[in-house]
């Protein structure tokens, strides 16, 4: 098999397998080809990799942070030597285009340990005068974490998750989605070669159970998971049994608002990569698109032509650009989706079904689809598709499409288009999301703190504000006098 990893798994700085856990195969969706076959992790091994994690968590944890940002700087250097070959593999796991995985995927990766291996040495505590006395905190590590990831995105969370955790002074153990196990591997042993002591950073395979056994054992500190909203309230509930910290960074159904005065063709371009993008498989999506009435046709017209560009085909050729779903269940979800959209009696401006790429005949490939004249109530206005389909919405009042943007159990992101100031930013506030943008959509640099309002998720990945959830502050208390007591 042309992806056959070493083994399934990576615990204490090697290869580990587990010839008793159930096999389950990696599948390149653009051929339905298996490229590697795997086995879920067994007890003993989940036992495993968490033993390695304690032990390697005291040596990291004592290790000085500068020496630690060195370890994650290293890494990102490593992870772009080798960017090529690491998207390779992201394609065959994912089927994204090659186009996108050379620039979204392990350099994403690399700008997190690069931005995290910088902020290494400047994570201090505050000193507190109390007048004599004084208090101080220190940041200190949770301990074992346990990293869970998403199939869409698999080395960019995997390094989403493992950069702050370990710039803290933690350890983890990440579970990859089975759906694409391939590249944490590869992380994990780009980690070891730059440095990071053994047991630091682990990969098990598995399913929804191995996720749930990590979380529960009596040694993990923390859960950061990247999913859906279903399993986001499983590990939530799992994590409050057992009293664990969680990260969720769940789904979404975002909205993307183009005013009259939008430049249009920015619009469009950002409607484009807010939907198309990865075949339309990104959590931030903005999939209800409310265009203002006086720009709509003008805006459905060049939407039409510019989707008609699009050119579907073999991922690994460097002009396509869209690739197929990542699975077929994803590939009948969408397709489910289209049908329903159609008979909900929603305008079909382009797509609408499966795509026919001759030369790929068994991949999942589907048309980039745009629903217009969509309704508010209407199922593909108000659920996750997760697939390349466009709702677009009529509005002509700012105070109507607001409360109609915010209408909604999610709140992942948002973005707004006009070219008033004041409008895009009155707008901006009103929005129940977590991450928004102004003229753009779907940026998101590390610098930038990602996640969720209301059932988006809970916590924050990136930036400086990652660093609170994978810390904790003792206040330490230094009395310079003598010691009352009553007695
Ligand atoms: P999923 O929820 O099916 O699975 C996510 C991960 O959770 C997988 O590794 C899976 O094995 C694991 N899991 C499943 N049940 C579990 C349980 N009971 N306990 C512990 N772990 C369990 O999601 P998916 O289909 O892989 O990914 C698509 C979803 O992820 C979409 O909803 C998308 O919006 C969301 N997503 C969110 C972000 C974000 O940052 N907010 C990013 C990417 C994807």
């Amino acid at each position: 098999m042309r992806a056959q990893p070493k083994a399934s798994h990576y615990i204490g700085g090697r290869y580990v397998e587990s010839p008793e856990g159930h096999p389950f195969p990696s599948i390149y969706p653009a051929t339905g080809e298996a490229i590697a076959s795997l086995n879920s992790a067994d007890e003993k091994t989940v036992e495993a990799a968490v033993a390695a994690a304690v032990e390697g968590q005291k040596i990291w944890a004592a290790t000085p942070p500068a020496e630690r940002g060195r370890v994650l700087r290293k890494a990102a250097d490593i992870l772009r030597e080798r960017n090529r070959a690491l998207s390779e593999l992201e394609t065959l796991d994912t089927g994204k285009p090659l186009q996108e995985t050379l620039v979204a995927d392990a350099a994403s990766g690399a700008d997190c340990l690069e931005y995290y291996g910088g902020l290494a040495a400047t994570l201090t505590g505050e000193h507190i005068d109390l007048g004599g006395s004084f208090a101080f905190t220190k940041r200190e590590p949770l301990g074992v974490c346990v990293g869970i990831g998403a199939w869409n995105y698999p080395i960019q969370i995997a390094c989403w998750k493992a950069a702050p955790a370990l710039v803290c002074g933690n350890a983890m153990v990440f579970k990859p989605s089975e759906v694409t196990p391939l590249s944490a591997l590869q992380f994990a042993e780009i980690l070891t070669e730059a440095g990071l002591p053994d047991g630091v950073f682990n990969v098990v395979q598995g399913f929804g159970e191995v996720g749930a056994q990590l979380i529960a054992h009596p040694q993990v500190a923390k859960v950061s998971l990247t999913g859906s909203v279903p399993t986001g309230a499983k590990v939530a509930s799992l994590a409050g049994e057992h009293l664990k910290k969680a990260t969720l960074e769940l789904g979404g159904k975002s909205p993307l608002i183009v005013f009259d005065d939008a430049d249009v063709d920015n619009a469009v371009s950002a409607a484009i990569n807010a939907n198309f993008y990865s075949t339309g498989q990104i959590c931030s999506n903005g999939t209800r698109v409310f265009v203002h009435t006086a720009i709509k046709e003008r805006f459905l017209d060049r939407l039409a032509e510019r989707s008609a560009n699009a050119v579907l085909g073999d991922p690994m050729d460097e002009t396509t650009s869209i690739g197929p779903l990542v699975s077929k269940p994803q590939l009948d979800k969408v397709l489910g989706y289209m049908e329903i959209g159609k008979q909900e009696g929603a305008r079909l401006v382009c797509g609408g079904g499966s795509a026919d790429v001759a030369a790929l005949p068994d991949g999942f490939f589907v048309q980039p689809t745009v629903f217009a004249d969509v309704k508010d109530g209407m199922r593909i206005a108000c659920e996750e598709i997760f697939g390349p389909v466009m709702c677009v919405l009529d509005f002509d009042d700012e105070d109507d499409v607001v409360a109609r943007a915010n209408d909604t159990v999610f709140g992942l992101a948002a973005g707004v288009f006009t070219k008033d100031i004041q409008r895009a930013h009155r707008v901006i506030d009103q929005l129940e999301a977590g991450t928004c943008w102004i003229n753009t959509y779907n940026l998101t640099p590390i610098e930038m703190p990602f996640g969720g309002y209301k059932k988006s998720g809970i916590g924050r990945e990136n930036g400086h504000a990652a660093i609170e959830y994978y810390s904790q502050i003792k206040s330490v208390y230094v009395e310079m006098g003598d010691v009352e007591a009553a007695f």
